[in-house]
């Protein structure tokens, strides 16, 4: 592959501003790099956080996001770890972590989510060596951050690091499988890695988004004895119920609060386990409070960083309760993605059931039924 190589990617110029298709030049690979055709790629609110311009300092625009990639190889190089990967080869993309922290290097169990430089590596959109990037705008030749996540994969070709890489089982796969890299691994992970909820368990999952349904299916494939999808969007709902949640609940339609409702679905006891994916502060609280003795909640969507929230102190010492952080699933993509894949082959994580694929050029459509709950997971394809 000759490189520099002139290709397009969805950039954003300026805080708030569109995903504007634009020519770029992709320069060089690095020794621990792969280059990927890119032919699918889920959309995820991290995707908006980077349009809004959220992620400053830590990132600078112009950029191009895009952290759920699937694609194929069209390069390696020459350091890559994993020998057996060449060209031609259908890749799923996820995360990206230093490789070298005690988390990524652990014995018996390396964890790339616990990664200690997470953060930077993921959201500043720059290579981990100099915060240098592989690509320019090609009407400027002004840098563009292109490694969001490790692989910003809203571009037709993207230069990857190597850890983001996993392989996918086969390329009429790639469009199914792209978002395994961060939605889905996010909300299965939290319940099969973290959570660990047992057949006679219940669950509530607050947000039936594409992370609370992923959620949603792993419990149901344990299976625990009930699960509560919680949401404001009726049609939201109504997948929920079809990917195995045992009750719903419209949060907006509850005149006694959702904790009373969870609390009258589950015999007064409240639920063993809860996930709160929508981030709203609120939300959080209700988690908290609709939980049963000695029950665990997991927050995986991020409030504003601004935010104060509000435990009572008696409910949660006296009750015995556990409130938990969650990034990515705690998942470690090698090892959990083939894990999905497997379950998702048993008929036990049924993902078709919330996807579609929308033309690259239909990506503000995608959007706009992603927020109003018609399509619960977005996929693009270029
Ligand atoms: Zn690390
Ligand atoms: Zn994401």
């Amino acid at each position: 592959m000759q490189l520099p190589l002139e290709t397009e990617a969805l950039v954003v110029n300026t805080p708030g501003g569109d995903f504007e298709m634009t020519p770029i030049v992709i320069n060089d690979l690095r020794p621990d790099e792969v280059l990927v055709e890119m032919k699918y790629s889920g959309v995820c609110h991290t995707d908006f956080w980077l349009q809004q311009g959220a992620l400053t300092p830590l990132l600078t625009l112009p950029a191009i996001a895009g952290h759920e990639g699937a694609g194929v190889i069209l390069a390696v190089g020459a350091d890559v770890q994993d020998k057996t990967l060449a060209p031609g080869d259908p890749v799923l993309l996820s995360f990206t972590a230093c490789g070298s922290c005690a988390e990524c290097t652990h014995d018996s169990e390396p964890n790339f989510s616990r990664c200690a430089a997470f953060a930077p590596l993921n959201l500043s959109g720059s290579r981990r060596a100099d915060g240098s990037s592989p690509a320019t705008l090609a009407s400027s030749g002004r840098p563009v951050a292109a490694q969001f996540f490790g692989h910003s994969s809203f571009a037709r070709v993207s230069v990857v690091h190597e850890l983001c890489v996993v392989r996918c089982p086969k390329k009429e796969d790639l469009a199914l499988y792209a978002p395994m890299g961060c939605g889905y691994q996010t909300g299965a992970g939290t319940v099969l890695n973290v959570l660990k909820p047992g057949p006679g368990q219940t669950v509530v999952v607050f947000g039936a988004g594409s992370v609370g349904c992923a959620a949603i299916m792993a419990a149901a494939s344990v299976p625990v004895k009930q699960l509560i999808a919680v949401d404001v969007l009726g049609k939201k709902l109504e997948v929920a119920r079809e990917v195995g949640a045992t009750d719903v609940l419209d949060s907006s339609q509850c005149a006694g609060g959702v904790v009373e409702e969870i609390k009258k679905l589950t015999g007064g006891r409240g639920v063993d386990f809860a996930i709160d994916t929508t981030g709203v502060s609120a939300v959080v609280e209700q988690m908290l409070d609709c939980l049963a003795y000695a029950g665990t909640a997991a927050s995986v969507g991020v409030p504003p960083r601004e935010d104060k929230i509000t435990v009572g102190s008696g409910a949660f010492f006296s009750g015995k309760k556990t409130w938990l952080a969650v990034a990515e699933g705690d998942s470690h993509p090698p090892e959990f993605i083939p894990r999905m894949i497997e379950l998702h082959k048993q008929g036990k994580f049924p993902i078709e059931k919330i996807s579609k694929v929308y033309p690259v050029a239909e990506l503000k459509q995608a959007i706009s039924d992603m927020k109003d709950g018609t399509t619960i997971k977005a996929i693009i394809e270029f």
